[in-house]
């Protein structure tokens, strides 16, 4: 049977760290701010975006609503980001995706001044992860890390398989494993041989947006797993990229869904915020 790896904890511990930081800063007289961008009224981008003010409110940041109808112009949204990378009072900038299918969202996304990218899409954040600089680090593969420093699980020299290269999930959670020292396979929808490259994981990372398509087939006996994926089932119930009861007993470790990884990234988000105002 696996150990649980218990992210509303861990992310609860992670902003609580975070709201003393900043009181302590508040004491100092530094003050931070999140601009929210949202373009549409997309009622999951409604959900995240709430979660994300209300995480700035629990850790004592201010965050700011831009809430811009469908229609906005790229032009329009492009003026907004602009002043908003001028305005010394605001230290991070976010534009939850995704934009609608008139905008180009890299350009949206390159419009954001790299010192405020806390969503840490921007390449040159993104170059700053793959050449070991300092940036800002996408959320939930950041949280994935953290998952596994705070769970007391040993990276370095361990086989990792990432199933999955985005933008925002595979390919930073490869790099990062890489930077913690770990030997990482990168597997995708062209990958020959899933099955047997999983099974040779130490640490098996998911994120493929297919519902359970990950059973103990893929799984080595006593290997981490951590399911990034979310989907709702057929009745409405929480489900990730895992098949958690398929899994569960092979596995060492291993995240829920709901309860795992998904609670990472807004804590990583926030600690992306703390450290736009700390510099
Ligand atoms: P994408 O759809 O952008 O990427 C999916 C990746 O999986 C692609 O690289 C694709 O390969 C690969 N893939 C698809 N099918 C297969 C297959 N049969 N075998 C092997 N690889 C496959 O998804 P994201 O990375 O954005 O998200 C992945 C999951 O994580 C989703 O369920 C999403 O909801 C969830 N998620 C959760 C977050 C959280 O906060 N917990 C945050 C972000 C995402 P190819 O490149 O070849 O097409």
């Amino acid at each position: 049977m696996a150990l649980l790896i218990d992210g509303k904890q861990i992310s609860t511990d992670i902003k609580d760290e975070l709201k003393e930081t900043v009181a302590r800063l508040k004491e100092q007289g530094i003050e931070g701010a999140l601009a929210v961008i949202q373009v549409g009224a997309d009622p999951a981008s409604s959900v995240y975006v709430r979660n994300k003010k209300k995480a700035c409110e629990y850790i004592g940041i201010r965050s700011v609503s831009y809430e811009l109808p469908e229609e906005t112009t790229e032009e329009e949204l492009l003026g907004i980001i602009e002043k908003l990378n001028e305005d010394n009072t605001i230290n991070g900038i976010l534009c939850q995706l995704p934009v609608p299918a008139h905008m180009d969202e890299n350009k949206i996304i390159r419009a954001i001044a790299p010192q405020k990218d806390v969503d840490g899409f921007h390449t040159q954040n993104v170059g700053a992860l793959v050449v070991g600089q300092e940036g800002f680090v996408s959320c939930t593969p950041a949280g994935v890390i953290q998952l596994l420093k705070r769970s007391d699980i040993a990276i370095e020299g361990k086989h990792c398989v990432v199933v999955g290269r985005s933008n925002i999930v595979g390919k930073p959670m490869a790099l990062l494993m890489l930077q913690e020292n770990a030997t990482v396979t990168i597997c995708h929808s062209r990958t020959k041989n899933l099955k047997e490259i999983c099974k040779e994981a130490d640490i098996l990372i998911v994120a493929i947006g297919k519902p359970k398509f990950i059973n103990a087939d893929y799984v080595k006996e006593g290997a981490v797993v951590i399911d990034v994926g979310i989907h709702r089932n057929e009745n409405n119930k929480l489900c990730g990229d895992v098949d958690f009861d398929s899994v569960e007993p092979k596995a060492s470790y291993i995240t829920p869904v709901p309860g795992g990884v998904g609670p990472m990234t807004i804590a990583m988000l926030m600690n992306n915020c703390v450290e736009a105002f700390m510099d």
